[in-house]
């Protein structure tokens, strides 16, 4: 049998161990130390617009913590873009406050504006003037970042920003994760560079940032023993993983170059093939770091065609694909909450498949994909 060609796997540059090994050398083997304070100033550079970076645990940790940030407390409401992973809404349900779902729109497959916008009208109407809207790039691909802007300012609601998927990305030249009011990144092994597993929380202060640390490092207030006047969180990164990270960073812009590398070539792959449409931006006013390369395909029953009849060609050539999220509105946990939109989200569900996207696929692995597409559709 052929290797598994997977989705997303990890990618090392070359200097990450260097990174790790200088923390053994040093003894900095804690969740404190150079390499910690090194990635997020290599975030800090690299956002730039006056970005201030936490590194964190993980990015379901930052959106944790930037919900707490933004004031969400047990029965608040907040607005939550449905198609996601899942970790884009449960810390809403730690701080037991209540998700409410919005549609996506067919171009960005983000965060729709008109749902978004009556939502909250509707829910202001009843009583419920949402706390914050969590909005994500889907797969790298900015949301509708000036649209979904306008709206929060008209009612004043912030919006933090997911951008576990589109570290890399950006939208009229300003990179994603420094849109929202708090941003999150994640480098979990999948995701377009790792430490492992791990994250980070983007503010636009010092004073926010250092907030959120002191949250991560369990609310030790100042004082020689251990004193805590709020609920504190062990959330902080360890100085190992940061080192991986550090040596990430080294490569990212080329990582990102071959992802995109990865949607161009399936664009050709699925040229001549009417049924299939390639993700990609609606202008080039976004730049997207194309996480993962995704189709829809339009089904065709009399030919057998449908996104799970090419999911298992892939399956039987040890070729890993995935369906799109499934919206969080459809989701036995979550299905009890409000929802705003029509079926685009759920039509992105039936219809999307994620290709391997890896910015390590070889020519051998791109050879292979290419015979299962030309066999299933010819
Ligand atoms: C990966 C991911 C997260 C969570 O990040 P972790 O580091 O795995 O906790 C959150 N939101 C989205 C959209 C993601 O893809």
């Amino acid at each position: 049998m052929n290797q598994k060609i997977w989705l997303s796997s990890p990618h090392m540059g070359g200097n990450e161990q260097k990174f790790v090994n200088e923390a053994f050398d040093t003894n900095w083997v804690a969740p404190l130390g150079p390499n910690v304070n090194g990635l997020e100033q290599d975030l800090e550079k690299y956002l730039g617009n006056g970005a201030h970076v936490g590194a964190l645990s993980s990015g379901t940790a930052a959106i944790h913590l930037g919900l707490i940030l933004l004031g969400v407390q047990a029965g608040d409401e907040v607005l939550c873009q449905s198609m996601t992973f899942s970790a884009s809404a449960n810390p809403i349900l730690y701080l037991g406050a209540k998700p409410v779902f919005i549609d996506s729109e067919m171009e960005t497959w983000n965060l729709c504006p008109v749902s978004l916008e009556e939502a909250i009208k509707d829910r202001i109407a009843i009583g419920n003037k949402p706390k914050a809207i969590i909005a994500v790039h889907l797969y790298g691909v900015p949301y509708q970042v000036e649209a979904i802007k306008a709206i929060s300012d008209k009612y004043n609601i912030p919006v933090l920003e997911d951008s576990a998927e589109a570290l890399g990305s950006s939208y009229k030249g300003q990179k994603c994760g420094t849109f929202g009011d708090i941003g999150v990144l994640s480098f979990n092994g999948n995701k377009i560079i790792t430490t492992s597993g791990g994250g980070a929380i983007v503010t636009k202060s010092k004073e926010l940032k250092e907030r959120a640390v002191f949250f991560a490092t369990q609310s030790r207030d100042n004082a020689p023993h251990y004193q805590h006047s709020e609920i504190g969180y062990n959330y902080r990164m360890s100085n190992i993983s940061a080192g991986i990270g550090r040596g990430q960073m080294e490569v990212l812009d080329a990582h990102v170059q071959l992802r995109r590398d990865m949607q161009a070539f399936y664009l050709d792959l699925f040229q001549d093939i009417a049924t299939v449409n390639v993700f990609t931006v609606p202008s080039t006013d976004y730049f997207a770091n194309y996480w993962l390369s995704a189709i829809l395909i339009e089904p065709n029953t009399a030919k057998g065609i449908d996104r799970e009849t090419l999911r298992l060609a892939f399956e039987a050539a040890n070729i890993e694909s995935r369906p799109l999220w499934k919206p969080m509105h459809l989701q036995p946990i979550f299905e009890q909450y409000p929802y705003y939109g029509s079926n685009v989200a759920e039509i992105l569900f039936e219809k999307g498949l994620c290709l391997p996207s890896g910015s390590n696929l070889s020519d051998e692995e791109r050879v292979r994909i290419k015979k299962v597409v030309f066999d299933f559709f010819k």
